[in-house]
């Protein structure tokens, strides 16, 4: 079982003022934030990204949203991370996303749905790296 995933805090969250109340719900469900940053995504970073939905309809929309404005990728950090998280944010469609969830709380529909999430540890080791480097990372911090 791994302990890192790869949020992000999509677009439309972000350009809807949610993003601190979405840092809040994560930190409170026990994740602990490695690295983030705010970032305006070129075409080949989204692309790149979502390479394993290039054959999906809806891929070329999936894109343009991404690079529409702004994100925020997280590197989060807790036991069981990846299956945890996921819970966290609910279902892709945020009509059928669980009450409380981040996606029900925050999302409008299937495709502006405020969060990513990783769905396996192996991607989010390469999703992590595909934001940040090693040295980007926070590690073995102590007061
Ligand atoms: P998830 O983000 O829950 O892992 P997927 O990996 O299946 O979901 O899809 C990636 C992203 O593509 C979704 O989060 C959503 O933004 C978008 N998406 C998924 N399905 C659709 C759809 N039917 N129409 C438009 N956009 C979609
Ligand atoms: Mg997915």
């Amino acid at each position: 079982m791994g302990n890192k995933t790869l949020a992000i805090i999509k677009p439309d969250a972000v350009g809807n003022g949610y993003t601190g109340a979405i840092i809040d719900k994560i930190i409170k469900a026990g994740f602990k934030i490695k690295a983030m940053k705010m970032t305006h995504l070129t075409k080949s970073s989204a692309e790149g990204f979502y390479a394993v939905h290039t054959e999906r309809p809806f891929f070329g929309e999936l894109v343009e949203f991404m690079i529409s404005t702004p994100c925020i990728p997280i590197a989060l950090e807790k036991e069981n991370a990846v299956e945890d998280y996921r819970k966290l944010i609910g279902a892709t469609d945020p009509a059928n996303a669980a009450e409380g969830t981040i996606r029900k709380l925050f999302a409008k529909d299937i495709q502006f749905n405020a969060v990513h999430g990783s769905d396996s540890d192996e991607n989010a080791l390469k999703e992590i790296a595909h934001f940040f480097s090693t040295d980007e990372l926070l590690n073995n911090y102590s007061e």
